[in-house]
C-alpha cells in the first residue's frame, strides 16, 4: 500500500502532475498551500478586500468558496457569495439549493440574482429571441449581472472558479484561432476601472480540475453534478479540454508548465485593441456604444433592460444585511 509521501500513513490520493502519493490530510493541505501560492503569486487578494465569489453550485466555485473561507482569516478579506439563478429548469433550481447550503457551511453571506424575476425569462428563451448559442448568451449575462452586483457591493474583485484545465484550453484556443490580443485577458488577475468595472480573479488559476474533484469527494462537499442541458460538446473548446486532458496523462505536468510559462510571457502578446467604454444606455462597461446585455435583452424583449437589471439589484443590496 502507498505511503503520503509527507506523513508515511497510508496514501489516498497520487497527484500524477508532481509524483506524490498524499494522505487525506496532507492532499488537502498540498491543495489550500497551492491556492494561497497562487493569490500570492498574482497578487489576487489583499488585506481588507471585499471579495465576491460567483458560486454556480458546480464542483470548482463550491471547492473555491469552501477554500476561500478557510484562507479569509490568515488573509483578512470579506468573503461574499453570488448566486445567478439562470432559469434552466431544474438543473438551475438545484444549483440554487446547493448555492444556500454551500453559503450555510461557509458562514459567507450569500445573494442570489433570479433571471426569471429580472427580465421575466431565463437563457433557454434569450437564446431561442436572439438566435445565438445558449452558453454565449448566458457568459454576457453572468459577466454583466456578477459585474453589476460587486459594483453595489463596493467589491474589490469578483472570484470565479475557472481552474487550470479551463485556462489553458482557452488560452490554446486563441492561440489556435491567432487571436493573440485575447490572450493576456486570460490572465489570473484582470483589472478593472473604478466605480463601474470590478477586478475579475481567479484563485484557481494552476489548480488541476482532478484535484479539485478529489478535494470535493475526501472532503465531502456538495455540488452539482449534472451537466447542463444547454452545455455544447461539439466546440472547439469542448474538443480541446478532452485532448489537453489525454495529453496531461501521458506527460504529467504538461499543463501547469505551460500556464506559468506563458503568464511569465504574458507582457509579450499584443494588447487587446478594444478601449472600455460605458454602455450609453446602462452605464456598465462596454466595448462599444451600447453593451452586450442590453443589446441581447433589446433584441429578445424589446427594450434594453440593463438600467432595470441594475435598479433590481441595488434595491436587493439595499434591503441586504450585508456590511
Ligand atoms: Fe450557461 Fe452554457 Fe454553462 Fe449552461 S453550459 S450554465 S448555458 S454557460
Ligand atoms: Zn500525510
Ligand atoms: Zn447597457
Amino acid at each position: 500500500m502507498p505511503k503520503c509521501r509527507i506523513c508515511g500513513r497510508k496514501a489516498v490520493v497520487y497527484l500524477r502532475h508532481s509524483r506524490l502519493w498524499l494522505c487525506s490530510e496532507h492532499f488537502n493541505e498540498f491543495i489550500e498551500n497551492r491556492v494561497m501560492r497562487t493569490i500570492k503569486r498574482y497578487n489576487l487578494i489583499r488585506k481588507g478586500d471585499r471579495v465576491l465569489l460567483g458560486l454556480s453550485g458546480g464542483k470548482d466555485s463550491v471547492v473555491l468558496a469552501h477554500i476561500l473561507s478557510k484562507l479569509r482569516e490568515s488573509i483578512g478579506f470579506k468573503l461574499y457569495l453570488a448566486h445567478i439563478n439562470l432559469g434552466i429548469g431544474e438543473y438551475s433550481e438545484k444549483n440554487a439549493e446547493v448555492a444556500k447550503k454551500i453559503s450555510e457551511k461557509t458562514n459567507a453571506p450569500l445573494i442570489i440574482l433570479d433571471l426569471r424575476k429580472i427580465l421575466g425569462v431565463g437563457i433557454p428563451e434569450l437564446a431561442l429571441k436572439t438566435r445565438r448559442p445558449p452558453c454565449s448568451v448566458c457568459g454576457v449575462v453572468k459577466r454583466y449581472l456578477l459585474n453589476a452586483l460587486a459594483v453595489e457591493l463596493k467589491a474589490n474583485s469578483i472570484a470565479t472558479g475557472h481552474n487550470l484545465d479551463d485556462m489553458a484550453t482557452f488560452i490554446l484556443k486563441e492561440f489556435l484561432v491567432q487571436n493573440l490580443e485575447q490572450i493576456p485577458k486570460l490572465a489570473p488577475r484582470i483589472e478593472g476601472v473604478k466605480d463601474y468595472l470590478v477586478a475579475k480573479i481567479k484563485p484557481l488559476y494552476e489548480t488541476y480540475e482532478e484535484d479539485i474533484k478529489k478535494y470535493a469527494e475526501l472532503n465531502n462537499i456538495l455540488y452539482v453534478e449534472e451537466k447542463c442541458p444547454l452545455a455544447d460538446e461539439t466546440t472547439l473548446t469542448w474538443h480541446l479540454k478532452k485532448h489537453l486532458r489525454d495529453l496531461e496523462y501521458r506527460f504529467p505536468g504538461l499543463t501547469i508548465g505551460f500556464i506559468r510559462r506563458l503568464v511569465k510571457n504574458i507582457e509579450k502578446y499584443p494588447k487587446p485593441g478594444d478601449t472600455i467604454r460605458r454602455c450609453s444606455i446602462c452605464g456598465m462597461p462596454s466595448s462599444g456604444k451600447i453593451c452586450s446585455f442590453c443589446k441581447i435583452t433589446e433584441k429578445a424583449l424589446g427594450k434594453p433592460m440593463g438600467p432595470h437589471a441594475r435598479e433590481y439589484i441595488k434595491e436587493i443590496v439595499d434591503k441586504s444585511i450585508i456590511d
